[in-house]
Parts: structure tokens; C-alpha cells; sequence
């Protein structure tokens, strides 16, 4: 069976390969010369790492039992992590439970709301009901106002942006859920994972079974148009170019499927209009030193120019980074955003003042490169009654698939959705196979 894979991110490569080891001919087409998509490498000079951060967390049972699948669990290693809070000019460590209670800026009071936020949200299953209540709303009644000023606007800013009060309370509820479950519960402790060569590694190992299996991965091709041929089978249109499959599933965001997928195959219900994005611009700094020692700093002062700081030396190996300290600084806008086409240049400068306004006592001269990357269509903004906005795909094709991050609707973006998505969708398809079949 000749089956086309559309994208080389990690969902596409993760489906390419389970299909290419059951005998099927594959073929992956992606757009960028890189394979990876969002989880893709950089180049940061004298080594790769991610282009954005990534970390597993140990929670994420499909993706580490992929990781395991790919026989690259010996390259994963897992580090006790720290958290960060910068406000009125001081960092403050909230890294455990004792340091939480001393945490100058809550009321006991405050603290003990917060704990409860924790309990309450892991223990609501009816997601549904938290779609008609703001996120501030929600946090603002169960944590109380000053929880809600002082530590939970802070972090919906980090993640959000100023998006956050449009967003519902499933965001802050799958966050929570995913989130929490990285604490090791017995020493109440954080724990974040990584592969020792980064999601690189990871590529390169499917690639290379994908090719083993005989398979074909194809970069720097953009997929134009999918049509049903007469007989049975698609013609998949690479530019100038036709090819036949006898089957093609499509990796690509809805709005790329509406453009380029033939109204014989697939309806899609909605208005694309109404799903908004957050895109990201990431600036990268590589150090001789470490700038903080924490994974993740939260901050709560709006003069700073990015949203969060991400230590990702205080997970990764620096071996990995040919000795030198990785800190990636978000900021989270709208795909709209006129942040995102700013010059590399101006968004240096004003990031780097935002670090020296941070860290006064930090020596800026053991910086030694700084890397500004951008996303534009990260994941959707989970606005009131997202699910009843999502474009409902339905595909009208026997030989025709679509499978994407767009439908997560009731989980944040992360890997192991993927890989959980990817492992349904497979099950399914084998199932029908080989009902078919016999
Ligand atoms: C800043 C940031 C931080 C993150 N942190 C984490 C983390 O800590 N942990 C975690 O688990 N996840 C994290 N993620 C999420 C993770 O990166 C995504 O879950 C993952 O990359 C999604 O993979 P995908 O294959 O579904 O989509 P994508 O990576 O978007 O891949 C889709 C591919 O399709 C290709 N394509 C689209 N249209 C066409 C076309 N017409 N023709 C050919 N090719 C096409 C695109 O070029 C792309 O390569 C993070 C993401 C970002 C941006």
C-alpha cells in the first residue's frame, strides 16, 4: 500500500513509522528543509539543541513509553527542577513546600486557597462545565483575589500574554493537571525529563527507521492540493509536480487543510475566523554562566519585555550544549501580533535590558550569543465554548485521513498528546484494516 504522510513534525514521522514497519511504502512530505516542525533544532553554534524549549515530564507515559519504542531510553535522564518568581524587584524561590510557606508575598490564608485550588481542579472531570467560566473568574472565586493577583495572573501572562482574560477555566485546569503531576508526591519535589541530544536525537532515530522499513522522508516540499482519483487513490500536488497514493493522511493545521484538501474529501464545519492563535517569539541566550538557577521563573512585573525565563541548563546536561548554559525567554502573542514581524534586532536589545533589569548582579559579558526564533501558529487560544468552535473535520474519503493538534480541545499542546493521539488513531486504522480484510 502506497501511503503519504503529510508533515515531518513529530506527529507525522511518529505515524510514517508505525506504517512503514507494518509493510506499508511510505512517503513524508514536509514543507521545511528540517525535519522536526515545532520541535525542531537550532543551530546555536558549536552544537543543536531544541529551537524551543521541551521537557518531558514524568507523567507523560506515551511519550516515554515512545521514547522507550525508539530505544533511546538509556539518553533519558530526569532532574530535580526549581521555580522562580520575580516580583517588586527580587527573585524568590518557590521550589517546595517550605519555601512556599515563606513565600513573603501570600497570606497563610492566601496559601492554603492555593493548595486548594490544586485538589479541587485535579478532581474535576467534567472539563465541559469550566468552558462558559473566564480563567480569571474561575481563579478569582476558588483561589480568592489576592492568590489570584499575586501568583495566578502572573502565570497566565507568562503563558497567555494579555490573551488570558479572554481564555476559559479548562486552560488553567489542564495546566494544573499536567503540571502538578511532575511533583514527585512523596518528596513534593518537581521533576523534568529530557533526551540526552535533544528532540535532534529523536528525529534522527525516526529517520532512520522510517528509512529502514523503506520508507521515504521528503523535506522542502509544500503540498498544494490532495484529489480523489477516479478508481480509488489520491493525487497529492507538490508545487509543479503529481504524485498517486493509494492513501494519504494529513498532519498539517485545519487551515492548511482547507486550502489544500478537495471539497470531495473532507467538510469541515466552522469558521476559521473564530480560532484565534498564539504564536511565540522566543529569544535564546547562550552563557558561560547560568543566569538563574531555576527551570522555570514566573514574573509579575509588566516592564519586563518577555514572559516567562526558562533555565533549560537546570535540566539538560551543559554536554549537551558543548558546556554552555541555555535560557530560553518567551514572550506569547497573538498570531496577529505585530510583535512577531519585529526585527530580530530591536526585540535583542529590548529583551536583553528586560535580563539586566532582572538580574542587576548578572555579568552580561558571559553572554556569548543570543538567537531570536519565532513561531506563528503555536496552538489556539482556548477562548468561552472553545470545543463548539473548533472546526469539526469529518473526511468523505475512504483512502483519505486527517489527524492534527487543531482538535485538542481539552489539553494543553504538549508531546504526549501527540504520541497519544497518533497510538488511537493507529489502533483505529489497524482495527478497520483488518476488519476489511477478513
Ligand atoms: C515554545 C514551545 C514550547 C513547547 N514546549 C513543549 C514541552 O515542554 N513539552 C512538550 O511535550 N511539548 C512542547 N511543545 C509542543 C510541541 O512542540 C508540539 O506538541 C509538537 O511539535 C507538535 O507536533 P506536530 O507534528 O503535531 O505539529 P508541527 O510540529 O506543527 O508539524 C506539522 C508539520 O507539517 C508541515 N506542513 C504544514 N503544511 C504543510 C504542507 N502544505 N506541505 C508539507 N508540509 C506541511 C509543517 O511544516 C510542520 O513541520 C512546545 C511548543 C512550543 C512552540
Amino acid at each position: 500500500m502506497k501511503t503519504c504522510v503529510i508533515g515531518g513534525g513529530l506527529m507525522g514521522l511518529a505515524l510514517a513509522r508505525r506504517f512503514a514497519r507494518d509493510g506499508h511504502t511510505v512517503t513524508v512530505l514536509e514543507r521545511a528543509e528540517q525535519l522536526g516542525g515545532l520541535a525542531t533544532w537550532h543551530d546555536f553554534g558549536g552544537f543543536y539543541w531544541d529551537r524551543f524549549y521541551h521537557v518531558i515530564l514524568p507523567s507523560d507515559r506515551h511519550l516515554i513509553a515512545f521514547v522507550d519504542e525508539l530505544g533511546l531510553t538509556n539518553h533519558l535522564e530526569w532532574q530535580r527542577t526549581y521555580t522562580g518568581f520575580f516580583v517588586d524587584d527580587r527573585m524568590h524561590s518557590i521550589s517546595s513546600n517550605l519555601e512556599f510557606l515563606r513565600f513573603p508575598l501570600l497570606s497563610l490564608m492566601s496559601k492554603a486557597r492555593l493548595a486548594w485550588t490544586m485538589l479541587y481542579c485535579s478532581r474535576i472531570d467534567d472539563w465541559k462545565s469550566l468552558e462558559g467560566v473566564t480563567v480569571e473568574d474561575f481563579l478569582v472565586r476558588v483561589s480568592g483575589r489576592e492568590t489570584y493577583d499575586k501568583l495566578w495572573k502572573p502565570l497566565l501572562l507568562a503563558k497567555l500574554g494579555p490573551n488570558y482574560k479572554r481564555v476559559s477555566a479548562v486552560f488553567i485546569w489542564s495546566y494544573i493537571k499536567r503540571l502538578f503531576s511532575a511533583r514527585d508526591k512523596s518528596a513534593s519535589a518537581e521533576h523534568l525529563g529530557h533526551v540526552n541530544g535533544g528532540y535532534k536525537l529523536i528525529f534522527e532515530k525516526l529517520q532512520a527507521d522510517i528509512a529502514a522499513a523503506g520508507g521515504t522522508i521528503r523535506g522542502g516540499v509544500n503540498v498544494t492540493a490532495i484529489r480523489p482519483q477516479t478508481g480509488g487513490g489520491l493525487t497529492v500536488s507538490q508545487d509543479d509536480f503529481d504524485e498517486a497514493f493509494d492513501q494519504v493522511v494529513c498532519t498539517s493545521p485545519v487551515s492548511v487543510l482547507r486550502q489544500i484538501a478537495a471539497q470531495e474529501l473532507v467538510d469541515v464545519h466552522g469558521d476559521r475566523e473564530d480560532v484565534e492563535y498564539l504564536g511565540v517569539v522566543c529569544v535564546v541566550i547562550v552563557s558561560k554562566a547560568a543566569l538563574v538557577p531555576y527551570y522555570v521563573v514566573n514574573i509579575a512585573d509588566e516592564s519586563i519585555p518577555f514572559t516567562g525565563m526558562i533555565g533549560m541548563s537546570t535540566v539538560i546536561n551543559t554536554k549537551n550544549t558543548g558546556g554552555r548554559y541555555l535560557t530560553y525567554l518567551p514572550k506569547y502573542v497573538l498570531s496577529t501580533d505585530a510583535e512577531l514581524r519585529r526585527s530580530d534586532r530591536e526585540i535583542e536589545q529590548e529583551f536583553l535590558a528586560g535580563v539586566r533589569k532582572m538580574l542587576p548582579n548578572f555579568d552580561m559579558s558571559q553572554i556569548e550569543s543570543v538567537h531570536v526564533n519565532r513561531a506563528f501558529k503555536v496552538q489556539p487560544l482556548q477562548v468561552l465554548g472553545y470545543s463548539s468552535l473548533v472546526p469539526q473535520v469529518k473526511t468523505k474519503h475512504k483512502d483519505f485521513y486527517v489527524l492534527n493538534t487543531s482538535q485538542f480541545v481539552n489539553a494543553t499542546l504538549n508531546n504526549n498528546e501527540v504520541i497519544g493521539a497518533v497510538n488511537r488513531f493507529y489502533d483505529d486504522y489497524r482495527q478497520v484494516s483488518q476488519q476489511k480484510a477478513a
